[in-house]
C-alpha cells in the first residue's frame, strides 16, 4: 500500500471550513455540486460519493464523510444510549469502504456527517467522530460532538440526558433550522428579509413541550429580531396568519427599528411555504396565539 499523499487532518479541517462557509451563506445547507467542488492544495477532492453513503477518497487512509438520510425529525438510527449509529456497508468488514470506515474509528479522525434533507441537499455536521467500532454487529457509533467522544455508556439518566442534549444541539437543531429556512425560500415570514445568516427557525410551540417537535409545521423562518420579538410575546401570529403587535409596543415612540421593524408589522399577513405540509399548523398557531394574547 502506498503512503497517503495528503495530510489527513489538514484536508479534513479545510473541508469542514469549506462546507461551513457555504452552509452559513445558504441557511445551513450545502448542495451536492458544492460538495463535489472542494479543492485542497490544487487537488480536487469530492466530499460526497456519487452513489454510496460513504466517501473514501483514494488520497486518504480513512473515511472522510458519511451520509445519513433521516425520514423524520428523530429518525436517525440510534443506539440504546442515544448515540448515532452508522452501519457498515455490505461485504467483508476488513476491506474496501469498511476498512477505511473502521480505520477512521481506530485513529479517532474527524469526519463530515451529511444529513440529507432533499435530493442533493445536505446539512453538514462537522467534525464528528467514530467513537466505537462494533464489528460483531457491523456498525460504528458516531459522536456528533467532541463532548460525546469519551462519554461512558451507562443507563444513568443524567448521562442519557447529556447525550440527548448534545445530540439535539449539534444534529437535530441544525437540521430543523435548515428544513424550515428552506421551506420558506430563505426569507423571514414577517418582513421577508432574505439574508440567510440573519435567519432562524423559530418554534411555534416551544421545544420541550408536547407538540413542540422540530418539524417544519411547528416552525417559522424569522429574522433574528422577529424571532426574539415572537419568543418574548411582543409580536403574535393569529391562526389566520395575521401579525399582531402588543398594544403597549404600538404606543411606544422610538427609532426606525421599532417603527419599521416592529410596529409596521401590525396587521400584515405572514408568508408561508407553498407546500401544504410545510405550512404552520393552525392548531399550534392557535395555542401559541392564545398565550400571546394572555401575556
Ligand atoms: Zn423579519
Amino acid at each position: 500500500m502506498t503512503a497517503p499523499a495528503l495530510d489527513e487532518l489538514s484536508v479534513r479541517h479545510a473541508a469542514f471550513e469549506y462546507v461551513r462557509q457555504r452552509a452559513d451563506a445558504s441557511g445551513g445547507v450545502v448542495t451536492r455540486a458544492e460538495l463535489e467542488s472542494f479543492i485542497f492544495a490544487g487537488e480536487p477532492i469530492k466530499l460526497i460519493d456519487q452513489s454510496r453513503g460513504i466517501r473514501n477518497p483514494r488520497q486518504l487512509i480513512a473515511t472522510l464523510s458519511i451520509l445519513s438520510q433521516p425520514k423524520g425529525p428523530y429518525d436517525d438510527d440510534h443506539t440504546e444510549d442515544g448515540l448515532l449509529r452508522y452501519a457498515y456497508r455490505a461485504g467483508p468488514i476488513d476491506s474496501g469502504d469498511n476498512r477505511k470506515l473502521r480505520r477512521a474509528a481506530e485513529l479517532g479522525l474527524p469526519l463530515l456527517l451529511l444529513e440529507g434533507i432533499a435530493p442533493s441537499v445536505f446539512v453538514p455536521i462537522a467534525p464528528v467522530f467514530l467513537r466505537r467500532d462494533v464489528p460483531d454487529e457491523r456498525y460504528v457509533e458516531v459522536a456528533v460532538d467532541e463532548g460525546l467522544r469519551f462519554v461512558s455508556l451507562s443507563t444513568d439518566e443524567t448521562q442519557r440526558s447529556y447525550v440527548e442534549r448534545l445530540t439535539k444541539l449539534r444534529l437535530h437543531q441544525p437540521v430543523f433550522r435548515a428544513r424550515v429556512i428552506r421551506a420558506y425560500s430563505t426569507q423571514c415570514a414577517m418582513c421577508r428579509l432574505r439574508h440567510a445568516d440573519l435567519l432562524d427557525a423559530a418554534h411555534i410551540i416551544p421545544d420541550g413541550r408536547p407538540r413542540g417537535e422540530p418539524v417544519v409545521s411547528n416552525g417559522l423562518s424569522l429574522c433574528k429580531i422577529h424571532h426574539a420579538a415572537y419568543d418574548r410575546n411582543m409580536i403574535g401570529i393569529r391562526p389566520d396568519l395575521v401579525v399582531e403587535v402588543k398594544p403597549n409596543i404600538l404606543l411606544e415612540a422610538d427609532g426606525p427599528m421599532l417603527r419599521h421593524g416592529i410596529q409596521e408589522m401590525q396587521g400584515r399577513q405572514i408568508v408561508v411555504p407553498s407546500m401544504r405540509g410545510d405550512q404552520p399548523d393552525p392548531a399550534r398557531l392557535r395555542e401559541r396565539y392564545d398565550e400571546f394574547a394572555a401575556s
